[in-house]
């Protein structure tokens, strides 16, 4: 680690017979509010988190099987996740301050890592301190465990932290979950979090080794259609791979380490270039920027893509898919990709596309849309307006109630796409309507935590 803590103490009020490290003063982090002593002592881990990770496989019997008959390497494993569920399921709704202490510990340890992430580092600690807990709970259980891993690995290269931050990463954990748990704090808790780190991180590793790099990308387009909204075109320095309907995060000059994911307004290009459309959304860091402030010639960096739906082109059963704002990018990749199955001779499903916005302005693909319609009679289009209830070629109103009174959609495969708001919207639609959930796919059109 590049920082290490002061000389160890044992303070009055310290708990007996435990090794305590002070924090050094001028890397102390800010106590949380129901600490407010002129001290501030930070319970360490009696043993530092090893640097070389246990390898698993994690090989877990089922839960018939008498504990007696469970071979002890594997009882370790169990006990290190069930302590980390025991003391988590209770801390979970202190999330948000847990990992300021997470954060403002981590920077102390190793203030080298400081830079990796946004200046305003609470919401990043907060997602990479959920998705390593997520992985260390999940160590016993195989069936959750791959997915559990794989979002840590994408925690850990967004943030660009190799295994150099494994140990100051895992020491600021325990310590700030410790610092919260209180009486949750079970004796041996501290070997079994530090277990269960160990567990997780070897292969979150091995899953961030997989995980396609960083690439730069030049903007060579960039157009703002009204004062929220920008078309932005770029060209990577090399192919980002990604399936129709994906998003790729990114990060803009303008907010370093900041990553937001947008999505590529179209099917992969044979050029390689991808086109986001952005809308400023209020208060936002990013996308006022990107919008306001973009330029032909800046360098972007694209990561990895992720998500999206998995559309057969074929299937029976036919296709809906419901689109607000900005989601329209969506909509339009799963458009040329289908368009493109039909070109090659695929006898593509029926699809109907309803794409919603509140000003005409909003609807500007629809042309794009109309276009790719023109030669495909198993694809319609549908444009709803909310400002413009006059204009007989849209649907008046929003998209969801345009969707509610074209429906019920019982027998579709649904993919909705658009801001938070409506894509609960639409998903509570359809479910009332009686559509059932897992026919039904959408991204979460945030990565907001909810902080
Ligand atoms: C899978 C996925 C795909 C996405 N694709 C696109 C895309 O193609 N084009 C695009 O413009 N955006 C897209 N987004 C949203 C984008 O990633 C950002 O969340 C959004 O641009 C806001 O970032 P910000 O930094 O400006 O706002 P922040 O500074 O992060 O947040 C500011 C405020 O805005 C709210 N907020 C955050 N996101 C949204 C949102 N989407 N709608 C309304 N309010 C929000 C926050 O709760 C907060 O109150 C996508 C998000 C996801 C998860």
């Amino acid at each position: 680690m590049s920082a290490e803590p002061a000389e160890p103490i044992g303070p009055s009020g310290a708990r007996p017979g435990r090794l305590l490290r002070l924090v050094p003063t001028t890397n102390r982090p800010t106590a949380p509010a129901r600490d407010s002593t002129a001290t501030t002592v930070i319970p360490a881990a009696p043993t530092a988190p090893p640097t070389t990770v246990l390898a698993a496989p994690v090989t877990v019997p089922p839960p018939t099987t008498p504990l007696s008959a469970v071979p002890a390497a594997d009882l370790v494993v169990v006990r290190a996740a069930e302590a980390v569920r025991a003391v988590w399921s209770r801390l979970a709704a202190s999330e948000a301050e847990v990992a300021h202490w997470f954060g403002a510990l981590l920077f102390s340890l190793a203030p080298g890592l400081r830079t990796h992430f946004p200046a305003q580092a609470d919401p990043a600690a907060r997602r990479l301190l959920r998705s390593t807990v997520a992985a260390m709970a999940a160590v016993d259980r195989p069936g959750e465990l791959d997915a559990a891993v794989a979002a840590l690995a994408r925690e850990l290269r967004a943030l660009e932290l190799d295994d150099t931050a494994d140990e100051p990463l895992g020491v600021a954990l325990v310590g700030a979950v410790r610092e919260f748990a209180g009486d949750l704090w079970a004796p041996g808790a501290d070997d079994a979090w530090v277990r269960a780190f160990s567990l997780a991180a070897g292969p979150a590793r091995a899953a961030a080794a997989e995980l396609p790099g960083v690439v730069g990308a030049t903007v060579v387009s960039h157009r703002r259609l009204s004062w929220d909204l920008a078309v932005v075109e770029v060209e990577p320095d090399s192919p980002v791979a990604h399936r129709a309907g994906q998003s790729v995060s990114v990060e803009v000059p303008q907010r370093p380490c900041l990553w937001r994911r947008l999505t590529p307004a179209g099917a992969p290009r044979a050029d390689g270039r991808l086109e986001f459309h952005v809308r400023a959304v209020e208060g936002g860091w990013v996308s006022r920027s990107v919008v306001a402030h973009s330029r032909s010639g800046e360098r972007w960096r694209i990561g990895p893509a992720e998500g999206g739906p998995v559309v057969d082109p074929g299937a029976e059963r036919e296709l809906l898919v419901v689109v607000g704002g900005t989601g329209a990018s969506v909509a339009l990749a799963i458009c040329e990709d289908l368009v493109g199955h039909a070109a090659a001779g695929v006898d593509v499903r029926p699809t109907t596309v309803m794409v919603g916005g509140r000003t005409p302005e909003d609807l500007h693909t629809l042309d794009r849309f109309a276009d790719l319609a023109g030669g495909e009679p198993w694809l319609a289009i549908v444009g709803a307006c909310e400002s413009d209830p006059f204009d007989t070629a849209l649907a008046p109103g929003s998209v969801v109630d345009a969707m509610s009174r074209s429906g019920p959609w019982l027998e579709h495969d649904v993919v909705v796409a658009g801001s938070p708001a409506m894509i609960r919207a639409s998903v509570a639609a359809l479910l009332a309507d009686g559509t059932p959930l897992d026919r039904i796919h959408y991204d979460p059109f945030t990565d907001d935590d909810g902080s």
